[in-house]
């Protein structure tokens, strides 16, 4: 096993914890958001800049570094963490979601799953054993079971089939795993609360390193995925860590907390920046509005990041509207601090036991601002179907 997990502070009012995991390249802090490396790159982020912003651990995505470069390359290169200069934690997610998100392009089994490279057409196959086999090339300290993750919406029998097979393929990634990297097992279920508990309890069952809630944020909207969470996290191990897979806004985050959940990833905050949308302290904005024409202070007067220290709305408004690409780099680099600011906030009110409240007054700035595009949440979900974001191609939905 290579994960030790400790936590430090427990919430007297909801079920948060607080700890730190304890890997091979060494601690992460949880509650931890994990930005999404998906090609081995933070999206315009250089791996300097996030050790400067202050984050421990990054998600590589097993789908896409398989195809291209292809694993043997990166363990030529060393390894993942060698082959893009990041000495901190990594984990790989198994690829389940990319390859069953893509509809016309698999062929499912109980052995695994046939699929088409989307870079060249070659047919390719994924079984428990060969995701845990490719995994093991790229050396990331947190590796992800390979699992059925089934769309929304999606009939009962569908997502039974798809959770009992799940559970088939957890227990083979357990009989193929190395045993130097900690191993993570994905409950499924869908959005039905009797598959949800079963699949908790089989996969708390199987003595993983840690226990990830899958197949959600894939367009059930906030209240089932809620639903799920709170079904979910109760039955899941006290003393091991509990990762939310691709979630999600502030809003979330804060909720998924108060669940007992340890660990995030999600795209939002890099995918929305390049779009222009940026997070800030008195709500998300539209950094392309006519609003911020002469708008000469910076995007966040509360925040100190590298960007708000040093440019003006007007001027990211302007880079924006000139297709400049320091626009994406800027808002990026941004939207990634207000997260891992949002996250040490987190964590120290937890440790000081302070952590409604600290939710109270994040959300009172946060919600207030009535230029905000906050309301907007709503349309701009499911990411993943908006054609627009073509580029994004493969990336975890928000
Ligand atoms: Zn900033």
């Amino acid at each position: 096993m290579g994960l030790g997990f400790r936590i430090e502070a427990k919430c007297s009012r909801t079920a948060a914890r607080m700890g730190e995991l304890v890997t091979p390249h060494g601690e992460v802090r949880t509650p931890a958001f994990m930005p999404v490396g998906t090609q081995g790159t933070v999206k315009s982020a250089s791996q300097e800049e996030l050790r400067d912003i202050g984050f421990d651990v990054i998600l590589g995505n097993t789908y896409h570094l398989y195809l291209r470069p292809g694993h043997e390359v990166i363990a030529h290169a060393g390894g993942l963490h060698k082959f893009i200069n990041w000495d901190r934690p990594i984990l790989t997610d198994s690829g389940g979601y990319q390859v069953f998100s893509l509809e016309r392009l698999r062929v499912i089994g109980d052995d695994g799953v046939m699929f088409k490279s989307y870079v060249e057409g070659s047919e390719h196959l994924f079984t428990p054993e060969r995701v845990m086999e490719i995994q093991r090339f790229l050396g990331a300290d947190i590796v992800m079971a390979f699992d059925e993750c089934a769309p929304y919406p999606c009939d009962y029998e569908h997502a039974k089939t798809a959770m009992r097979r799940t559970h088939l393929w957890a227990e083979r990634c357990k009989a193929a795993r190395n045993a130097s990297q900690a191993l993570f097992g994905i409950v499924q279920g869908n959005v039905y609360r009797d598959l949800r508990e079963e699949s908790a309890r089989a996969i708390s069952g199987m003595d993983f390193d840690g226990v990830a809630i899958g197949g959600v944020s894939v367009g059930e909207g906030k209240d089932l995925m809620f639903g799920v969470v709170r079904w979910v996290a109760p039955l899941l191990p006290e003393d091991k860590p509990r990762y939310l897979m691709g979630v999600g806004t502030p809003e979330d985050i804060l909720d998924a907390v108060e669940c007992g959940i340890d660990m995030f990833d999600c795209v939002l905050p890099t995918r929305l920046g390049r779009n222009g949308s940026l997070y800030t302290t008195y709500g998300r904005i539209n950094i392309k509005n006519n609003r911020f024409i002469e708008d000469f202070g910076p995007v966040d007067s509360e925040c100190e990041c590298w960007a708000c220290r040093n440019y003006s709305a007007a001027y990211l408004r302007h880079l924006y509207k000139a297709e400049e690409i320091l626009a994406a780099r800027l808002a990026t680099h941004h939207n990634l601090y207000f997260y891992q600011k949002l996250m040490d906030g987190i964590r120290r009110a937890i440790r000081l036991d302070e952590l409604p409240d600290f939710r109270r007054e994040f959300l009172a700035k946060y919600r207030k601002h009535k230029a905000s595009v906050h309301d907007e949440n709503s349309r701009i979900e499911p990411l993943n179907r908006d054609r627009s974001e073509k580029k994004d191609y493969g990336e975890r939905n928000s």
